[in-house]
């Protein structure tokens, strides 16, 4: 794999730097997590001043700055590229000329998480993961979801019980596997990382991960771009873009406004804009860990434990170092930490969709009803430019249209039990998968149709899938592992489903394993017939639309073969 341009890993802590690749998570030197990408900014520079402005509006726009090789990738779906515009009415009501909103909603699950979940995704994909376990107060599941779903990844989403069903569903609407967790947000953080490590599986580890952080940056880059076509008389000497005065976001653990300052600093350095944006950070005041610690005057937040908002999407009540990452750019930029109640969010998005005609999430609201009342303190000046995130919109999922197990449930405290960690979240998550030790395999020389079919089981429940490309790399992995199931390509150059179906057949001991064959080839009679012989059910392929398919892998795996 190679980046466009070398990307290099900087250590936070130690300095050190390393060459960047994909699932790199620890400081080489030092050990420390915390590490951020660090780009070639002339190369990149040269590069978009000749041709950015041919490329189309979306955040893969910027992929130079992206750790991404793929551009664009497999899942991309319209992310990014949404719209800013002035507020105009609001503008007016408020006496302040220059609000503009970043409209989050129009990416593909509605929400800025689209972003991430994007460019996560893509990284994953590329390093070759299928099997991702994410903690989410909602929307982050939603995204990831989605994306997951377009590659062939499955995703064990676990979300505090406070969610609201409707989001659950648009989870559960997309085949992922969906626990709730009794208990707060950080609780069911801990819980994730428990099940991911039980299970040795890919943790997505927020503002810790590099993809995330990378991602949020997009939203800077898009937004210094439109500030300069919105305001082409404040084009100066030579830069083309134009920073807002303002960035304003509600915040939860911090990663939106974490990667938007990135990206500022980052066009700052390639001299694209000419001074940094102050950063407002809104939190509600029934999970306000960072407004706390910053009217304290503290460099680490003051955790709330037991989060009182109604605004569930907002919980994060430990938010660790990205505070202090937060808190070092407002000391040295300029800013605001500020709390609002849940009744003035409320309040800012009847208000806004009346007046503006956007309809958003609660959570959105918190960025409005903060920007309103820091106009009204005299903490943001009439003559600065100010960029608010519409961060997301709720779309419900009627609960009819999802049957009756599409979610588990665990509580955090039994999941959570010492003095055996561990044993208590595995008695409670053995519920989630009664037949956890089916093993399919599937066998396809043609990578997309494998992707196909793992995704189709992915979304069936929670198999543990075997994958192999040739018949006799099948034939390894069924002696190894025993399948339950075999889903079987007939058309392979080295040895043909026949033969492999011949070679099962021929010892008692894999005799018995039952066999779907998929085939994209016109049988003679006679080679039906010997299918029919040797496999449980032929299928064409382009047929796999078909419930009896489903059902059929449905009652091989649950009779116990
Ligand atoms: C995640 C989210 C937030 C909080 O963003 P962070 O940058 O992670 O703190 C705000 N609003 C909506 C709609 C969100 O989905
Ligand atoms: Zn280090």
């Amino acid at each position: 794999m190679t980046f466009v341009f070398d990307i290099e890993a900087e250590c936070l802590d130690c300095k050190a730097r390393t060459p960047y690749r994909p699932g790199l998570n620890r400081c080489p030197a030092c050990g420390s997590e915390w590490l951020q990408a660090v780009y070639d900014y002339d190369a990149v520079r040269r590069r978009w001043l000749e041709e950015l402005a041919h490329r189309p509006f979306d955040l893969w726009r910027y992929h130079e700055l992206l750790p991404v090789t793929d551009v664009p990738p497999p899942m991309a779906m319209g992310e990014g590229g949404t719209p800013l515009f002035p507020a105009s009415h609001l503008s007016m009501m408020l006496k302040h000329p220059r609000l503009y909103i970043k409209d989050e909603r129009q990416n593909p699950t509605s929400s800025f998480k689209d972003r991430q979940a994007a460019v996560t995704i893509a990284v994953l994909k590329e390093a070759g993961l299928t099997e991702v376990v994410v903690a989410s107060t909602g929307n982050v599941a939603i995204a990831y979801s989605a994306y997951a779903s377009r590659v062939g990844i499955k995703l064990w989403a676990f979300v505090s019980s406070s969610v609201p069903a409707e989001k659950m569903r648009e989870i559960a609407i997309y085949g992922t596997q969906v626990i709730k967790v009794t208990g707060t947000y950080d609780q069911t953080k801990q819980v994730a990382a428990r099940f991911a490590q039980e299970r040795g599986l890919y943790l997505d580890r927020g503002a810790r991960s590099i993809p995330t952080v990378e991602s949020m940056k997009t939203l800077a880059f898009e937004i210094a771009e439109q500030m300069a076509y919105l305001h082409p008389a404040s084009r100066y000497g030579g830069r083309r873009w134009v920073a807002p005065d303002w960035y304003v976001q509600a915040v939860s653990g911090g990663l939106g406004p974490l990667g938007v300052a990135k990206g500022f600093r980052e066009l700052y350095e390639m001299g694209f804009i000419d001074h940094m944006p102050k950063l407002a950070i809104v939190q509600s005041a029934g999970c306000d860990p960072m407004v706390q610690a910053w009217e304290q005057g503290r460099a680490e937040p003051v955790d709330v434990e037991h989060p009182t908002t109604h605004i569930t999407t907002l919980g994060t009540g430990r938010p660790g170092r990205t505070y202090t990452l937060l808190y070092e750019y407002v000391k040295t930029y300029g800013g605001a930490f500020v709390r609002v109640t849940d009744e003035d969010a409320f309040r800012a998005m009847h208000m806004v969709a009346k007046m503006e005609g956007l309809s958003m999430e609660p959570a959105a609201a918190v960025a409005f009803a903060g920007v309103i009342q820091m106009i009204r303190e005299g903490l943001i000046q009439p003559h600065e430019t100010v960029v608010i995130n519409c961060t997301g919109h709720t779309m419900p999922i009627e609960s009819h249209l999802l049957g009756d197990r599409w979610a588990q449930e665990v509580t955090a405290e039994a999941a959570l039990q010492e003095p055996h960690p561990g044993e208590g979240l595995l008695t409670a998550l053995s519920a989630i998968s009664p037949r956890e030790h089916s093993k399919v395999l599937i066998v396809d020389d043609h990578e997309p149709a494998r992707i196909l079919l793992r995704r189709i089981l992915q979304s069936l429940g929670d198999y543990h899938l075997l994958e192999a490309e040739t018949g006799r790399e099948a034939l390894r992995l069924v002696q190894e592992h025993r399948p339950n199931l075999i889903i079987l390509d007939l058309m392979m150059p080295d040895m043909d489903g026949f033969q492999v179906l011949e070679a099962l057949k021929a010892k008692p001991e894999t005799a018995a394993i039952p066999v779907i064959v998929v085939t994209a080839k016109h049988l003679t009679e006679a080679e039906r017939q010997r299918i029919q012989r040797m496999a449980r059910s032929l299928l064409f392929k382009g047929e796999f639309l078909s419930d009896e398919f489903f059902e059929e892998i449905r009652e091989l795996l649950e009779s116990g073969s």
